[in-house]
């Protein structure tokens, strides 16, 4: 009767006999490249332009080194950058890269512990220098396995949904000048599009906001999918009036409504009062906070952003806790590192992307070789890692080396 137990165990490996051995892999040295380039113009969203007031584009590029002779890059917003001066990267030399859960829980610990007040790092800046590190060793592991991100991660699709996202506001911008600039998106394939609204600050209306995206609607033509971004313009009642005025333009999402301040609870209340879908989520940190967001039942898409907070082991969690939540995911910014994402899961939505050269200039200038995008769709192909490979004389012309 003891007998089946047994031969269970017997086909169990216990944990001081490996089935295989592995050879440890080390991180032996990491590079940060920090790249700047100032921006042509003020592209204004609802209170601040891109890049601020003095405008420019900023990215940070994380190479890690490893004794095996593999180099993963990982790409970030550009926060953190002064971290690498200040030792940061110490946490992650000698490390496997293959231990991606024990570096992610080392470099986060730091954000409770004594290291932000005794060595300066400011733990938001900790969460964004993570980002490119956490980037780096998927890229490790995916190059590792001779497979695309995507496929490491466990592919569900190579190809994404992309919309374009522009109709920002500046001096002198009229609505002809809006409707030329989308027209223009529209000829270059893009089928979705992205505007800004909720102006207030700057001296726009609803009214102004609405007869904007009416005027879009009217140009583009009911096949355009037309998302609106209010970048935490508005207060709740002016929300609710405002979604309820651009309901008739059919609008597939309202992306942060409301005042930074008090963006959660409200949004609860915006939802029960709007027939528009609500997103947001670029401005969570972790999936505490995006966990948060989402048990408000408020939110259609979450936004999450992993080039800018936490890396892309956090980005899955919250995933998974948007597919149990029945919730998309759209996650702000850098079609690279998130279209691979979006890729990997049943519940990715549409993929954002930029098709200005000044508005984002590293797009178009630091790869000589990235993902294509054709007629609002990213390709994903087999080069193991991300796919990309870098202009080496942009790299040279925008870039600043902080290690
Ligand atoms: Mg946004």
């Amino acid at each position: 009767m003891l007998g089946a137990p047994s031969a269970l165990l017997a086909d169990t490996p216990q944990a001081d006999q490996p089935l295989a051995k592995t050879k440890q892999v080390k991180i032996t040295k990491v590079e940060v490249l920090h790249l700047e380039k100032p921006l042509k113009e003020r592209f204004w969203m609802a209170n601040s332009p891109i890049g601020g007031f003095q405008p420019k584009a900023s990215r940070l590029i994380v190479t890690l080194r490893t004794d095996a002779g593999i180099s993963g890059h990982g790409e970030g917003s550009g926060g953190g950058a002064d971290l690498f001066r200040k030792g940061f990267a110490d946490l992650v030399i000698g490390e496997d890269p293959f231990m991606v859960g024990k570096i992610w829980e080392k470099m986060f610990a730091v954000t409770y512990g004594r290291e932000p007040s005794t060595r300066g790092w400011a733990a938001t800046n900790v969460i964004s220098a993570m980002a490119p590190i956490d980037a780096a060793i998927y890229d490790i592991m995916a190059k590792s396995a001779g497979l695309p991100v995507y496929k490491f991660l466990g592919g569900y699709r190579d190809s994404v949904p992309v919309y374009v996202t522009g109709g920002y506001y500046r001096e002198g911008k009229g609505i002809p000048e809006l409707i030329t600039e989308v027209r223009g998106y529209v000829d270059q394939g893009f089928n979705a599009i992205k505007l800004k609204v909720g102006g207030i600050s700057g001296g726009f209306s609803v009214e102004d906001d609405y007869q904007r995206v009416k005027a879009v609607r009217e140009a583009v033509g009911p096949n355009v999918k037309l998302m609106l971004d209010a970048n935490q313009g508005w207060d709740l009642p002016t929300a609710i009036q405002a979604s309820n005025r651009m309901y008739d333009q059919d609008i597939v999402w309202l992306e942060e409504p409301l005042h930074w301040y008090d963006d959660v609870e409200p949004l609860k209340q915006l939802k029960l009062n709007t027939r528009i879908p609500l997103a947001s989520g670029e401005h969570e940190l972790t999936r505490w906070g995006a966990r948060r967001l989402m048990e408000t039942g408020a939110i259609a898409v979450m936004q999450f952003d992993c080039n800018a907070h936490a890396g892309i082991t956090e980005w899955r969690k919250v995933a998974d806790m948007a597919s149990m939540s029945y919730i998309k995911m759209a996650p702000h910014h850098e079609p690279v590192l998130h279209g691979h994402l979006l890729a990997s899961i049943p519940n990715g939505y549409i993929l954002e992307s930029f098709a200005n050269p000044d508005r984002d200039p590293f797009w178009f200038e630091i790869y000589d070789r990235k993902p294509r995008i054709e007629k609002s769709i990213l390709y994903l192909d087999n080069t193991p890692g991300f796919g990309i490979e870098f202009n080496q004389k942009a790299l040279q012309q925008y870039g600043t080396k902080v290690l």
